[in-house]
């Protein structure tokens, strides 16, 4: 399979190059060049298969040209070491649960499939990876766990200071071996624009081999295409149309639902739904894409004001705003908002969701029809939060997984950093000697 540039300047390249080098040269992301539905009988079976199963055929779908079956057999399968349920939580509305991994967050899917990926691609390489990751809370977490102690690669993870939630931080400062933390003193876009930098800086290419791991690599954002077949599996009969809502910063898990659609899931429609970091949601209503700082809001990990992945969005739909919002509608909530969906939802149902699923399920409780059934991502587990969530649904309501509780334990150690690109190019140097 060939992956193009969306910006179209750069040549097409193969799955290995995409995956190694992460962004084109020329600032696009990496696409697939097709995507080829599903065949009746993968559909026939569907719910009959085990999840790895399921997630391994479309996997072989997307990647087995360039990965020898077995390999990719056993990537998928290590990768999906937990399964994601789907709950009832009121008559057509469900919850999938996508928080069973390492990290208690989807990202665990993308970043534990990346790792395994980019090591494969990478067995021969004579010099340290190093793998830059940008984060506004879980993507951190979920890349370092998903890389902690794989040979010849060094994981460098950049966030915002302050600006993600204790648990989240003690989920990748506390590993050490090889992954770093590095403290910025700025936001998350400030984060990413210093990780886009160092891809386009002549002198760190030559002198270190660099990958990204956010989720503009196609080995983080096309596997999330899984769980979406997986709830979809698990639906079983069903005779209403399928609505998806998505809580989206990045716009990479949405963007992996489009793809599902493409490969033939029987998906509706979508609703992208955000916190108020609001630009997809105006281009939606006006056909006009202007980026914006981003908002500091309780659902931190959707703080995003210029979202990397919309441009895939724009590919997919040839940039035809029609059609993108006719599979596509937006939603835009404030805090008050998300408070008032989390409270009324654990409440009426019993169902605790943390604050980006409770986006996510506001945006069904106010659009869903009669004529549809909605699955509404819920995204990280509310202990993720618990500070929020708390003061929500009161104290002794959050439940704490027993493996957030052990990475709490651990000892902060972090590098510290400006936003001047200049300072992260010297730390970069000075381990690459
Ligand atoms: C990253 C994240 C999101 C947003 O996902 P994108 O793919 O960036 O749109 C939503 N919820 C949680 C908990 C996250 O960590």
């Amino acid at each position: 399979m060939h992956y193009y540039s969306t910006n179209r300047l750069s040549p097409e390249v193969d799955l290995r190059t995409a995956v190694t080098k992460g962004l084109a040269p020329d600032r696009g992301l990496y696409m697939p060049e097709t995507i080829t539905p599903m065949d009746l009988v993968f559909f026939a079976q569907l719910g009959n298969i085990t999840f790895q199963e399921m997630a391994y055929r479309v996997a072989s779908n997307l990647f087995g040209e360039d990965i020898p079956a077995g390999k990719l057999k056993e990537i998928v399968y290590e990768t999906l070491s937990f399964d994601t349920p789907l709950v009832p939580v009121e008559p057509d509305i469900y919850a999938l649960e996508l928080f069973h991994g390492p990290t208690l967050a989807f990202k665990d899917v993308g970043a534990r499939f990346m790792a395994r990926m980019l090591a494969h691609f990478l067995s021969e390489e004579k010099q340290t990876v190093h793998v830059l990751v940008a984060t506004s809370g879980d993507t951190g977490s979920a890349v370092a766990n998903g890389f902690l102690g794989i040979d010849g690669i060094q994981v460098h993870v950049l966030y915002p200071k302050g600006k993600v939630s204790e648990i989240q931080e003690k989920q990748f400062v506390t590993l050490g071996q090889n992954i770093t933390a590095l403290e910025v003193d700025g936001s998350f876009d400030d984060c990413q624009a210093l990780v886009k930098s160092a891809f386009m800086d002549g002198e760190l290419q030559q002198k270190m081999v660099l990958t990204s791991a956010n989720s503009i690599n196609v080995a983080r954002f096309l596997p999330q295409a899984f769980y979406y077949f997986n709830a979809v599996a698990q639906l079983k009969k069903n005779y209403k149309k399928i609505v998806f809502s998505v809580p989206s910063g990045n716009f990479g898990n949405l963007t992996a639902g489009l793809i599902a659609k493409k490969m033939g899931l029987p998906v509706s429609r979508f609703i992208a739904a955000n916190n108020s970091n609001d630009v997809v949601y105006n281009y939606l209503k006006t056909g006009v894409f202007k980026t914006k700082s981003s908002v500091a809001t309780i659902a931190n990990a959707m703080d995003v004001g210029d979202p990397s992945n919309f441009v895939r969005i724009m590919d997919l739909y040839e940039q035809d705003h029609a059609w993108i919002s006719s599979v596509i509608k937006g939603t835009t909530y404030s805090d008050e908002q998300i408070r008032e969906s989390l409270a009324d939802c654990f409440a009426t149902t019993g169902y605790l969701t943390d604050p980006h699923g409770a986006v996510a399920y506001r945006a069904l409780k106010e659009k869903l029809q009669p004529d549809e059934v909605g699955i509404f991502l819920e995204t990280a587990h509310p202990a993720k939060f618990t500070e929020t969530v708390e003061e929500i649904v009161g104290k002794g309501n959050v439940p704490m997984p027993e493996r957030l509780s052990e990475f709490l334990k651990g000892e902060k150690k972090t590098v510290a950093l400006g936003v001047e690109f200049e300072g992260f190019k010297k730390y970069l140097l000075s381990i690459s000697a």
